[in-house]
């Protein structure tokens, strides 16, 4: 039996999407720069899917760029207002502490170039509020990039709150929503986003492709020099069916975009409620503001590497917090960030679920992870010392 729950590091692909780009792969292979009629009906694939992606996210299709995906997106989004700001002489740039890597580690590249960044300090539930965006901008900000929902915690942020102070006071607005795309609702002239990024492969669609968006008057800094593609914004010959595969994954999300939040929801909460059922176990963020999929437990006295092997074996596809930090054994800068200490932010597991995913699924996996909770726990020193109260419990 596979039980895939890892859904927020990447999903599979869906028949729709694959079905979407296996007629690129096979008839309609011009390279859509190509004056010849091959060529054309590449660009006008192109064309298409670039307007239903545009469509989806209530923006014009030129305002739409197709990077490699969610990390590229967020590094060209950023570059670019820190780019824009620098010409004006602004030079800070807000953010939470809380953002992706591919986030963070634009903005600590930036911070080696002269930028100053703010990090805003997020309370337990992981939620940023538009006061603290409102009281971070100074006259010298350029940028303020908030996370739409976290991948870790799932944390779902106001975005349109803040959106609304950053364009009032004329700071330009960047949200990842890699984990939001295909999940909430988002309507980028709405909520005042100037700069958007997202990834097809985390709703379905295939790896290696995403969108940026960036607002009519918000120059994109070319990360990569080449041809003119992309109106110059991009070089690099457009992996067509993917961006056909990325267009009908999106649109098949967000068609279905009610009924599977409210399938999610569902799973979610019997989930959460299960797990909470095991002692000294502390849901990690909002129980209310958070992503439908999501679901993230820390276990006082357990080890997240030995968890997620143990899982495994059961069948079980499960996550410690990021993929990208999964791996190497520093914990989680999220867990850090909403004040879990080390010892209890190695006790991490991130359950993220898709439509797919049943209640007898869930059902087995509250009994697994139980069960090997329990085992881990018989067999640890640490907990021995908690139990016999040598060492105090942090978490009740
Ligand atoms: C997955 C993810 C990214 C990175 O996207 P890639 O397409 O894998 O580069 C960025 N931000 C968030 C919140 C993510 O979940």
């Amino acid at each position: 039996m596979g039980i895939y729950l890892d859904n927020a590091a990447t999903t599979k692909m869906s028949r729709t999407a694959i079905n979407a780009m296996l007629p690129y792969m096979d008839g309609i292979y011009g390279n859509p720069s190509s004056l010849h009629s091959a060529g054309q009906a590449a660009n006008e694939a192109l064309t298409d899917a670039r307007g239903r992606i545009a469509k989806l996210l209530g923006c014009e299709a030129r305002e739409i760029t197709f990077p490699s995906g969610g990390s590229e997106a967020d590094n060209q989004a950023i570059v670019s207002a820190a780019r824009m700001g620098e010409r004006k002489g602004k030079r800070h740039i807000v953010s939470t502490a809380i953002e992706h890597h591919a986030v963070l580690h634009t903005l600590n590249a930036l911070q080696k170039q002269g930028f100053e960044i703010t990090l805003l300090d997020v309370p337990e539930n992981g939620y940023v509020t538009s006061e603290q965006v409102r009281d971070a901008i100074r006259p010298d900000t350029c940028l303020v990039t908030v996370m739409y929902a976290n991948n870790e915690i799932g944390t779902v942020q106001p975005i349109a709150e803040i959106g609304a102070v950053c364009r009032e006071r004329g700071v330009l607005f960047h949200t990842d929503a890699v984990q939001a795309v295909g999940h909430l609702v988002i309507d980028v002239k709405a909520q005042n986003i100037d700069l958007l990024s997202l990834s097809a492969h985390k709703f379905h669609g295939p790896k290696g492709i995403g969108a940026l968006y960036a607002r009519k008057g918000v120059l994109l800094t070319n990360l990569i020099e080449g041809g003119a593609q992309e109106r110059g914004k991009r070089a690099g010959t457009e992996n067509i069916p993917a961006i056909m595969g990325m267009a009908a994954a999106m649109e098949e999300a967000c068609s279905n975009l009610g009924a599977n939040a409210a399938k999610l929801t569902a799973l979610r909460d019997r989930l959460i409620a299960g797990l909470s059922e095991i002692p000294h176990s502390i849901l990690n963020g909002d129980p209310l503001q958070r992503l439908p999929g999501n679901v993230n437990f820390c276990f006082e006295g357990i080890e997240g590497e030995s968890l997620l092997l143990l899982l495994d074996d059961k069948g079980i596809a499960a996550s410690s917090g990021s993929a990208c930090t999964s791996g190497s054994l520093d914990p989680s800068h999220v867990l850090l960030a909403i004040g879990r200490v080390h010892d209890i932010a190695h006790g991490s597991l991130r359950l993220s679920l898709s439509e797919e995913n049943t209640e007898e699924e869930i059902d087995y996996t509250i009994g697994a992870v139980k069960e090997v909770v329990a085992y881990l726990r018989s067999i640890s020193p640490i907990w021995r010392d908690l139990v016999s109260g040598k060492k105090e419990f942090l978490i009740k």
